[in-house]
């Protein structure tokens, strides 16, 4: 290794199964693009807390390389870093060449392409956290919900990661603070799906990295304690057909073209089992009750804060060709975004392929309507899941049993702990 002090570190990372980003680093001038860096097979056999998962398909065997996306650079500066930290996202591939059956990112740019393929349509899409902040030793900021104190507090962290969002190409659309005391929220532009879900990974880390920076602790725990507020990932999706957007139809189901209303009915019918993959944690469930606004039935509801699927309000005066969009909200930073992705556009692909309809649209409180509910455990979800045989087709069946194997490893680490314990074990890793 050369040892200038200038020249950057490059990290070459995959983002695993538990939704961690883990990879390897070296002095960039030495990164070569086409052979990328070594990985082993077992490192997506981790679980959240480090653990393998036993068994797992790889064991002490294989090898990988990791191939740098170089348009996904996100840079990390810190007071006290000698060079900067690149980080790059890259795809898993196999010894030679080519995408390894089991890489996240590959699976999501598969599910991209069967869209574009047999449908013609594209995802534009927009990841939307939430997080908790807590100063270093663990104490909780003060704030009102919403309240301009609440985001002052935590000055000039808003400020820092706007700048890191600005190095790693991020556009910020807001910045709020959220219901909890120090809890936010950030949104940022709507970006083709891959491209949103590689900013999704990256936005998590450079949230993270400058709270650090600050002398906070933030994290995106889906329940920080079982009694208190969710950090959601909410992720909005629209259609565009031929670069043009195909996602609105004023004649359609409140305002859903035909391909729209298929694509999301895909949703709502994989529904159970696409939880077993967007809400992966052992904590993952508790957040998606209702009264929570996170999600609390499957269902498809006009401005529905607690609708599976969440149709998004039109201001007046914007055009709803380009403003108007579903918003999938049971998702959570356990898991992966090109998952998370895969799954939601394989699911919007079988809609279409079997041209389903939406019989409800949900115009009313969660309780006062008769709809299915969901999983009320990650055991539930992975159920419905194995029953899926649509759903398994979209996966190696390697990849299904490292997942599965990942769960099946949390839950025992966990068992004899309680709820809040359970909640304060996640809170620490994410
Ligand atoms: N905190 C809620 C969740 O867990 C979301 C609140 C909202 O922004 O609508 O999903
Ligand atoms: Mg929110």
């Amino acid at each position: 290794m050369k040892s200038d002090n200038a020249e950057p570190f490059a990290f070459i990372a995959v983002n695993d199964l538990v939704a961690l980003t883990r990879g390897r680093s070296l002095p960039k001038s030495e990164l070569n693009l086409n052979s990328g860096v070594g990985w082993v097979p077992a490192d997506l056999a981790l679980n959240a807390f480090g653990a393998l998962a036993d068994p797992n398909p790889f064991g002490a065997l294989g090898d990988l390389r990791l191939i740098p996306d170089m348009s996904t650079k996100a840079i990390f500066r810190g007071k006290k870093y000698g060079r900067d930290v690149e980080v790059y996202l890259a795809d898993q591939h196999t010894m030679d060449g080519k995408p390894w059956e089991c890489c996240p990112r590959s699976l999501l740019k598969n599910a991209l392409e069967r869209l574009k393929k047999d449908h013609g349509l594209e995802v534009i899409a927009s990841y939307e956290h939430e997080f908790v902040t807590k100063n270093a030793d663990g104490s909780s900021l003060q704030g009102s919900p919403f309240g301009l104190d609440g985001m002052l507090v935590t000055e000039p962290f808003g400020n820092d990661v706007w700048r890191a969002f600005v190095d790693a190409g991020i556009e910020l659309e807001n910045w709020l603070p959220e219901y909890g005391a120090g809890q936010f929220e950030v949104t940022v532009t709507p970006q083709n799906a891959l491209k949103a879900s590689d900013q999704a990974v990256m936005l998590k880390e450079i949230v993270r990295h400058v709270a650090r920076e600050n002398d906070l602790r933030a994290t995106f725990v889906p329940l920080p304690h079982p009694e208190g507020v969710g950090n959601g990932v909410h992720v909005h999706l629209s259609l565009k057909k031929d670069g043009k957007p195909a996602t609105y139809d004023p004649a359609g189901k409140a305002g859903l073209s035909k391909v729209a209303e298929s694509a999301f009915a895909g949703v709502l019918d994989h529904a159970e089992g696409i939880l077993a993959w967007t809400a992966p944690s052992q904590i993952s469930a508790l957040r998606l009750t209702p009264h929570r606004w996170s999600a609390g039935g499957i269902c498809i509801g006009r401005q529905n804060r607690e609708a599976l699927l969440r149709i998004c309000p039109i201001p007046s005066g914007a055009d709803p060709n380009k403003i108007y969009n579903i918003e999938f909200r049971a998702a959570d930073a356990t898991a992966n975004p090109h998952i998370v992705m895969a799954c939601l556009v394989n699911a919007m692909c079988d809609g279409l392929d079997r041209k389903l309809v939406i019989d409800h649209i949900v115009d009313d409180h969660i309780d006062n309507v008769d709809v299915p509910p969901l999983p009320t455990s990650l055991n539930q979800a992975i159920e419905a899941f194995k029953a899926n045989k649509t759903m398994n087709s979209w996966f190696a069946k390697d990849l299904i049993d490292t997942h599965l194997g990942i769960r099946a490893s949390e839950e025992k680490t966990l068992s004899g702990l309680d709820n809040p314990e359970k909640c304060a074990r996640y809170a620490a890793v994410y």
